[in-house]
């Protein structure tokens, strides 16, 4: 792993934490601003034609307070470029028609996203792209669905919402030995607990909605890149198909960033209480959670992740009804949809985040609750969902 989260990275550089609060973030040129300013600009003032000041023209190509995000997302993550978009699905589709092109085929979660799915499944194979859905975390029906015209393989781990672990290694070998790209989507981890370039992928997503932005304030995606030439391929796309990130949305990722360390230590503390007080409830028959040894990929989750995650499934005894009924009864863990925010959240993904796939192979079981463990006192969290479990 190139960073470590509580030290120096193996070339003696800054750890984790002070990267996510200096890289990229040198105090204001002009003003001395500690924190980077909202460039909240279209355009810049040229000295002559052609004659600009700060190497900036117009936002759409490039503006500061993205290029700061962009430079300390790469530098969190390990890689030579990073790129800051709308949102995380923006993110995705340049990522996929940058790289791809159509006829090309790629192998995906059979549990991704819904809306990644949705991407590649309605609009991108309506392009001519070709894909197969695959159970990941098994390496070997992985290596089975690669065909001549594979591109890419796209991975999910920990996995939404039933919290599958993928090895990440292993994965990249089987593509790499195919000359196709291995994208991770990093958004459940964040790369504070994993680094997937590291373990060989050539691209990292981001819906830095979640973990990264951490406050259920904004919507953005990014991309990293291992290598700087597609990482110029990405940038020009970026620019070419226009769905970049505008400066405040920037900079609310950018803030959230700074205390991405802290939060998530105490999303994962939070998260394994809350894993043995659910593991121990009469009313639940299972508790998905990467943590447990009893998960069925918990040893590689081990190795290539620094700490479990804010992420927790669990399955109800009493079927659908009892865990409709459980969502609308507690009032710390919101009902609502999305994560990684510093509130807890609750939600029934088979009627919420992934009703868009029921039917498929996406389907999800409907006696599945997913929290998304937020940062408050963990008695009180324990208190609401013991009440509304009893
Ligand atoms: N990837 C994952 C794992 C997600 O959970 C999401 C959104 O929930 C996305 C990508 C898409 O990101 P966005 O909603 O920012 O477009």
């Amino acid at each position: 792993m190139g960073i470590s989260t509580d030290g120096t990275d193996a070339a003696g550089g800054l750890g984790f934490n002070s990267l996510a609060i200096h890289a990229g973030q040198e105090p204001d040129r002009l003003t001395g601003s500690v924190t980077v300013p909202i460039y909240q600009t279209s355009t810049y003032k040229q000295d002559g034609v052609g004659g600009l000041r700060g190497g900036y023209e117009y936002s759409r190509s490039a503006n500061p307070t993205r290029t700061a995000l962009e430079e300390c997302l790469a530098a969190l993550e390990g890689g030579a470029r990073g790129l800051a978009f709308a949102s995380g699905l923006a993110a995705e589709d340049t990522l996929l028609r940058t790289l791809c092109t159509p006829g090309d085929h790629i192998l995906l979660p059979d549990d991704a996203y819904g809306g990644t799915y949705r991407l590649v499944a309605r609009v991108l194979a309506r392009w001519g792209m070709e894909f197969t859905p695959v159970a990941m975390h098994d390496i070997a029906a992985v290596a089975a669905a690669v065909q001549p015209n594979t591109r890419m393989i796209w991975v999910e781990t920990p996995t939404n919402p039933l919290l599958n672990i993928v090895d990440i290694a292993a994965v990249a070998t089987i593509a790499h030995e195919q000359q196709a790209m291995l994208v991770v989507d990093n958004t459940f981890a964040s790369p504070y607990l994993q680094q997937p370039l590291a373990l060989g992928a050539d691209v990292v997503v981001h819906s830095t909605t979640k973990y990264l932005g951490g406050h259920s304030d904004v919507i953005g995606g990014a991309l990293v890149a291992r290598d700087a030439e597609i990482g110029e391929q990405l940038a020009f796309h970026q620019n070419a198909m226009g769905a970049v990130s505008g400066p405040f949305d920037a900079w609310l990722v950018l803030r959230g960033i700074k205390t991405l360390g802290v939060r998530m230590d105490r999303h994962c503390s939070n998260a394994e209480r809350i894993v043995r007080f659910l593991s121990e409830h009469p009313a639940v028959s299972s508790v998905l959670y990467p943590g447990l040894p009893q998960h069925p990929n918990h040893e590689v989750a081990a190795r290539q992740m620094t700490g479990f995650g804010g992420m927790v499934s669990f399955r109800m005894r009493g079927g659908e009804e009892a865990a409709l009924k459980v969502c609308g009864l507690t009032s710390l863990f919101t009902l609502g949809e999305s994560l990684g925010g510093v509130e807890s959240l609750i939600e029934h993904p088979g009627r919420m985040t992934h009703a868009s796939v029921a039917g498929s192979l996406l389907e999800v079981p409907d006696d599945l609750i997913r929290l998304s463990v937020g940062i408050e006192n963990i008695e009180d969290l324990l208190a609401d969902l013991s009440a509304a479990l009893a």
